[in-house]
């Protein structure tokens, strides 16, 4: 019956080492090149796919920002007055700060 006991262990042992190895590889990856520079670079430049913010990163371009826009006071970002949700001391808000 010991053998039952130690074949599991010994799977569990193969997995440790397999994620070992795993993990040394990667560490291998990452100090291979000089690759990384480039493509965190690669990544900010990057807009994100899917992401509906084309509109938004448009809109905080503007400067001086239009009539009908108005500078969040919570994010600073410059928004359509569709996007005004609230104003607070004379200051006004975005709906995603609100
Ligand atoms: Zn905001």
């Amino acid at each position: 019956m010991a053998t039952d006991y130690d074949a599991p262990r010994k799977s569990e042992e193969e997995l440790q080492e397999d994620s070992i190895e795993e993990l040394k590889s990667r560490r291998n990856d990452q100090n291979s090149g000089k690759v990384d520079e480039d493509e965190v670079e690669a990544a900010e430049s990057f807009e994100l796919p899917g992401a509906d913010l084309s509109h938004e990163e448009l809109t905080v371009r503007v400067l001086p920002r239009q009539a009908n826009e108005f500078t969040c006071a919570a994010c600073y970002l410059v928004k359509s007055q569709s996007q005004l949700a609230e104003t607070r001391d004379g200051q006004q808000f975005c709906v995603d700060c609100v």
